[in-house]
C-alpha cells in the first residue's frame, strides 16, 4: 500500500518537469488533424431545471451572483430529500426505495421534476430581436398525472391585463396539491412589451403568423419556434388577451363553438360569456386547434391597462377551467354555472366627431336602443348611434374621436351551439368570420 504514494510523487514530479517546458522532457505533439476532427456525436444533455419556489420572495436583484446562480444547475428540493432519505437507509435497502413514478415534465429540453415549479427561457432561434430578449416561461409541474394547460399573454405586446393573470395563477398553485402541468408565458411578445405596441420590431402583428414557417418572415420564424417548444407540448390553451386600439371587452371567451372539444373549454370558465368566433387565419388559438390542440382565447378590458376587476375575473375563470380538468381543487363559489353563448356583430358610427357612449359593457340592448352619440365639434350635428340588434354590450371603444365607419360597439346575440353547424374542413372561411372583423382594420378586432 505503501507504494501508491511514492508512485504519485514521481508522478507529480514528472508532471512538474513537463510543466517547466523546454527544460523537460518534449510534449508529445498534437496532431492538427486531431484538432479538426468533429467532436463525436452524444446525445444532448438534458439540463434539469431550477427548481424555485414560486411563493417565495424575490430577495435578491438580478446582478452578478444572481447570473452564476442562473448557470448553476440545483438540485430540486425533491432529490435532496430523496439524497438524505438514502443516507439514512443501509444499502442493501436501497433498491427498496420507490421513486416517484411520475416521469418530469419535459419543455425546453429541461426537465421539470413532479412536484415542482420552475422558471425556464424560451428563445426564438430566427430573430435578431430573441439575441436580447429569452422570454421566461413559468412551469409547475404537478405531483400528480394530469393534463397539460398552457396559459399565454401577451402576444400582442400592449395588452397587460393577461400578464397578472399568468402571475397570480402560476404563484397560486401549489405543485404538490396539482394533477397535471400549467404553463405560464406572461409575455410571449416581449419585444412588442418592451416598447409598449401590439406589434413585432417589423410592426407585424404575431397573432397573424401562427403555426409560422422556419423559412418564413421574421414574424413566422418567432411563431413557429414558439408553437414548436411550447403550444405543442399543451394539451389545453389558453390565449389571453384584451380588446385593442382605445376598444375595451367584457370578459369573454372566445372559440370555435362547431368544436365539441373547444366548447367543453369554454364552458368551463362559467359564469363568463362564450363568444362563438372560428378565429382569424394565423391567430395562435385557430393554429392550435388545427394541430389538435383545444384553445379559446379570454378577453377582457382595455389594452395599455392594468385592470383589477377584469384581471380578478379572468383569474377565476381559469381556476374553475382548472378545476373542471379535474387538476385542482379550490374553493370557490361562482354562480351561474351554465353560460350563454353569442354570435356577436359591430354596430358602426356613420358620422364622425366626438364619441359618447350611452351604454355599459355588459349592459342588455334591445332593437333601436341608444348605444351613443357622435358629435361634429364644429358644427355641434349630433347623430344618433343606435342598436339593429337585440343583446348584450360585450365590447365599445373607449369615448374619443372617431370617423365615419369607426366601429364603435360590439353586441352579442344570444344562439345555440346547434345553430351554429359544424365546422368545415380545412382553411376556409365562413360567413360570421367575415361578418365578425372589420374589413378595414381586421387586425384590430377578431381575436383583439
Ligand atoms: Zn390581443
Amino acid at each position: 500500500m505503501r507504494v501508491i504514494p511514492r508512485a504519485l510523487a514521481v508522478l507529480a514530479l514528472l508532471l512538474a518537469t513537463a510543466g517547466a517546458g523546454a527544460a523537460g522532457p518534449a510534449v508529445p505533439p498534437v496532431a492538427e488533424a486531431q484538432l479538426e476532427a468533429p467532436a463525436p456525436s452524444a446525445p444532448v444533455a438534458r439540463r434539469r431545471a431550477r427548481s424555485v419556489d414560486l411563493d417565495a420572495p424575490v430577495t435578491a436583484l438580478p446582478g452578478k451572483d444572481y447570473r452564476q446562480e442562473l448557470q448553476r444547475d440545483i438540485e430540486t428540493v425533491t432529490d435532496r430529500a430523496q439524497d438524505a432519505a438514502l443516507d439514512t437507509l443501509d444499502d442493501l435497502q436501497v433498491p427498496a426505495l420507490v421513486r416517484d413514478a411520475r416521469p418530469p415534465f419535459v419543455l425546453l429540453g429541461a426537465e421539470v421534476a413532479a412536484g415542482t415549479a420552475a422558471r425556464l427561457a424560451w428563445q426564438p432561434e430566427e430573430s435578431f430581436e430573441g439575441i436580447a430578449a429569452a422570454t421566461p416561461v413559468l412551469v409547475v409541474n404537478g405531483a400528480g398525472d394530469g393534463p397539460v394547460l398552457c396559459l399565454t399573454a401577451a402576444v400582442h405586446g400592449d395588452e397587460l391585463n393577461g400578464i397578472e393573470m399568468v402571475r397570480r395563477v402560476l404563484y397560486d398553485i401549489d405543485a404538490q396539491q396539482l394533477q397535471g402541468t400549467v404553463v405560464g408565458v406572461p409575455i410571449v411578445n416581449l419585444v412588442g412589451f418592451r416598447r409598449a405596441s401590439r406589434y413585432l420590431a417589423d410592426r407585424r402583428d404575431l397573432n397573424r403568423h401562427f403555426p409560422g414557417n422556419p423559412q418564413g418572415s421574421s414574424a413566422s420564424r418567432i411563431a413557429h419556434s414558439f408553437f414548436n417548444e411550447i403550444i405543442l407540448h399543451c394539451n389545453v390553451l389558453v390565449d389571453l388577451h384584451t380588446g385593442s386600439f382605445y376598444r375595451t371587452n367584457l370578459p369573454q371567451v372566445r372559440g370555435d363553438l362547431r368544436r365539441p372539444e373547444v366548447v367543453r373549454v369554454a364552458e368551463a370558465f362559467t359564469s363568463t360569456a362564450i363568444i362563438h368566433s372560428p378565429g382569424a387565419t394565423g391567430t395562435l388559438r385557430r393554429a392550435a386547434v388545427s394541430s389538435g390542440v383545444p384553445a379559446v382565447t379570454l378577453e377582457a378590458g382595455e389594452p395599455m391597462r392594468l385592470q383589477t376587476q377584469e384581471v380578478e375575473h379572468g383569474v377565476q375563470g381559469i381556476f374553475a377551467l382548472i378545476d373542471q380538468l379535474g387538476m385542482y381543487r379550490k374553493l370557490r363559489v361562482w354562480g351561474n354555472p351554465v353560460p350563454v353563448h353569442y354570435r356577436s356583430r359591430w354596430v358602426r358610427a356613420d358620422a364622425g366627431g366626438i364619441l359618447l357612449a350611452r351604454v355599459e359593457l355588459g349592459q342588455k340592448v334591445a332593437v333601436g336602443d341608444l348605444l351613443g352619440s357622435v358629435t361634429d365639434p364644429i358644427t355641434n350635428l349630433r347623430a344618433d348611434v343606435v342598436s339593429p340588434y337585440a343583446g348584450r354590450v360585450i365590447g365599445k371603444a373607449v369615448d374619443q374621436f372617431v370617423h365615419p365607419g369607426f366601429a364603435a360597439f360590439h353586441i352579442g346575440i344570444a344562439t345555440r351551439s346547434a345553430d351554429l353547424g359544424t365546422a368545415p374542413r380545412g382553411e376556409a372561411q365562413d360567413e360570421d368570420e367575415r361578418d365578425d372583423v372589420d374589413p378595414g382594420s381586421r387586425d384590430s378586432l377578431e381575436d383583439s
